[in-house]
């Protein structure tokens, strides 16, 4: 298969610092389009992934899954795009399109494992799928989504992750006017899942263990504020929420937010730290409480979720910066010091 070498971003080892380097994508196979990465988010993911956080990473790894950029290249079969279209990649590249999953639109359950952007095995050179910290990718086109034309590209990008992490399990548990909803840790999901549920129509409860995230929780639309680390607010806000979507990227104890959801509650788990998190029967059994997960969403929700976005002008809220500057980014997103989202300018990565 004919191949060419572009500039990427990634690591060779879980405790090396990521640097520039060559990789190699396929050139258009028919219905393949090539994309020049304008933007790229950075999502947690991507560090739980080059850290080897869950144990399964490949290196060279070259992460980024939160992908805006223009087409440069179409394969003589495609239809659905053209040179110049504005488009966007999320975490998906490929899956089995045969299994129940694939058939209803959910790719990202596909009972063979979906393609992953990055870290999963490239059925077109062998080796593993490499992501967005790159200048091209090559993906086949029903795996590309388009942009919706009154959005910024740069705050469009974590919209590809960020955003369809947090829209598919709202949208999957009902999530309108009337029903109270508790979105827990406001770092790159988060904050999407109180914008999205908002423009939904819910009543919005953001739940944060940053104090300084009090007075910003309203700016993105919340309707009020828990500082999870206050005892007695956790305490007077016991059985007061219907649906919770936990965003947290670290170890965090999931019975003290139980607590918060009223009978019949429902709380899903999108953040994704690397060790268990235990359940104490009790927090579950007394109210018929439910806990569940949930996993980006289908290609189809996925342009459902940028077009809902185009209509409701909503985007995430950014801190653009150089590729050069990832390995610092990391060590700001660790601590919590983003608002909300780094999006890398991948011209950082061509001049
Ligand atoms: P992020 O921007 O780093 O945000 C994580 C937030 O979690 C922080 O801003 C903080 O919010 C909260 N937090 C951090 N440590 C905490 C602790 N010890 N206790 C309680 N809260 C804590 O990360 P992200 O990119 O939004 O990703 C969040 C998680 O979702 C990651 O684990 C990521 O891998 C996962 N993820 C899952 C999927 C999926 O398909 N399920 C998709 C994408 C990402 P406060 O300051 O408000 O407390
Ligand atoms: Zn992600
Ligand atoms: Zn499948």
């Amino acid at each position: 298969m004919n191949t060419f070498s572009i500039k990427a971003f990634g690591s060779q080892a879980p405790d090396a610092e990521l640097k520039q380097m060559d990789i190699h994508r396929r050139e258009v196979t028919s219905k393949d389009v090539e994309i020049d990465i304008l933007y790229c988010g950075v999502c947690h993911s991507d560090l739980h992934t080059a850290r080897n956080e869950w144990n399964n990473t490949v290196y060279p790894n070259v992460p980024g899954h939160e992908i805006v950029g223009r087409i440069t290249k179409v394969g003589e079969e495609v239809t659905k795009f053209k040179l110049g279209d504005l488009v966007a990649v999320g975490c998906m590249v490929d899956s089995c399109r045969e299994c129940e999953s694939c058939q209803d639109g959910l790719e990202q359950y596909c009972e063979a494992g979906n393609t992953g952007t990055y870290n999963s095995p490239d059925k077109h050179l062998g080796l593993q799928t490499f992501g967005g910290y790159s200048e091209r990718v090559v993906v086949d086109e029903n795996y590309v989504l388009r942009v919706p034309e009154n959005l910024d590209p740069a705050a469009t990008a974590p919209l590809l992750c960020a955003g369809i992490t947090t829209y598919s399990p709202l949208k999957h548990w009902n999530v309108k006017a009337g029903i109270k909803v508790g979105i827990v840790g406001i770092g790159g999901l988060g904050h999407m899942g109180v914008k999205l549920a908002k423009a939904m129509g819910a009543y919005v409860v953001v739940i944060t263990t940053s104090i300084e995230k009090v007075e910003d929780a309203q700016r993105l639309g919340a309707d009020k504020v828990i500082l999870s680390t206050d005892k007695e607010q956790m305490k007077a806000n016991a059985h007061s929420l219907n649906f919770i979507l936990d965003c947290v990227s670290a170890q965090h104890d999931i019975n003290a937010y139980l607590n918060l959801l009223k009978r019949d509650g429902q709380l899903t788990l999108v953040g994704a730290p690397e060790n268990p998190l235990p359940v104490a029967p009790f927090s579950l059994i007394p109210s018929r409480k439910s806990f569940s997960g949930s996993m980006i969403g289908g290609i189809r929700e996925t342009q459902e979720m940028l077009d809902f976005c185009g209509e409701h002008n909503i985007t995430s809220d950014i801190e653009i910066i150089r590729i050069q500057d990832i390995n610092q980014a990391y060590e700001r997103l660790l601590k919590g010091d983003v608002k909300y989202r780094f999006v890398i300018d991948m011209d950082s990565l061509k001049n």
